[in-house]
């Protein structure tokens, strides 16, 4: 277990002002780089066991206030990936087609098949959050949602996905040094939305739909994990640190049937050059 993730099973309520958003885990900012680098390869074989083995799918959900790095966790933890097996799904706000249905419907066909891992930039959370806060939904719906939201994951669990989520911490006043950084930068002023500063405005609304979110969403199958994330090197190692932890337990089945695999095809190699077929 990452000494910096902090993770939700359900069995308490979530306090996000309790959990800090600027934890190193003792490390210096160049010693949380050689952490990551150190752990890329491990990432990057888990991923390709995954995808060889073929019996499971990892769904990766990232949520967070604006600014609080889900590109840059997908960069650095997809980066240490094979790009074969990864794919990124972002949510924006919904199409009038998407909006027509149900509100899992346009999450369900993006999560992984058994082999795959799948990024979510955003989630079926924003149901239950940006839709909250602005009043779209009533609090009995929100509260149906989350049921929903529980029952859907545990059929993704049960089908052999496995469901990992990062609620990506940051301070009220990082995110505003990173908006104002985006203003004054060129190169990233592109990123610049206006909108983003009216969500602001609503922080404490915000936070409070992300506790009653991770209060009621956090399951033993599929929990969430409070990351800090107001410095982007330890929240890299905290993701990636968990990431390893929760496949870690299924690297044994998977190296056993890649082995049998293996001996199988050597087998049949072996027959095939005794009976003259290969050169
Ligand atoms: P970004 O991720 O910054 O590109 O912005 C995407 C925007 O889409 C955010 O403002 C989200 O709150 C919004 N969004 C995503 N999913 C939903 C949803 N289900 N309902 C309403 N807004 C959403
Ligand atoms: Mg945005």
């Amino acid at each position: 277990m990452s000494e910096l993730a902090t993770r939700l099973d359900g069995s308490q309520k979530a306090h996000l002002d309790k959990i800090p958003t600027d934890s190193t885990g003792g490390m210096t900012h160049e010693g949380a780089l050689a952490r990551m680098a150190a752990l890329a390869p491990e990432l990057d074989r888990l991923q390709e066991l995954l995808y060889a083995a073929g019996d499971n799918g990892l769904l990766i959900v990232l949520q967070g206030q604006d600014t609080a790095g889900k590109d840059g966790t997908i960069k650095a933890i997809a980066g240490a990936m094979n790009p074969t097996g990864v794919r990124i799904a972002s949510f924006k706000v919904p199409t009038p087609e998407e909006a027509s249905h149900d509100f899992l419907w346009r999450v369900h066909r993006e999560t992984p098949g058994k082999g795959q891992v799948v990024f979510f930039n955003r989630s079926h959370y924003e149901d239950v959050l940006v839709t909250r806060v602005n009043g779209l939904i009533t609090e009995s719906v929100c509260e149906r949602r989350y049921v929903d939201i529980n029952h859907f994951e545990r059929t993704l669990v049960d089908s052999g996905t496995v469901v990992v989520k990062f609620c990506l911490h940051i301070s009220r006043d990082e995110q505003k040094k990173r908006l104002l950084a985006r203003e004054s930068d060129p190169a990233k002023a592109w990123k610049l939305n206006p909108e983003d500063w009216q969500a602001r405005a609503h922080w404490k609304q915000y936070a409070s739909a992300y506790e009653a979110a991770l209060t009621a969403c956090s399951t033993s199958y599929a929990p969430w994990y409070v990351v800090p994330a107001d410095h982007k090197g330890f929240r890299n190692v905290a993701i990636a640190e968990t990431v390893i932890d929760v496949l870690k337990p299924y690297r044994k089945a998977w190296e056993a049937k890649l082995a049998k695999i293996g001996e199988t095809q050597r087998a049949a190699l072996a027959r095939m050059r005794a009976e003259g077929g290969v050169d």
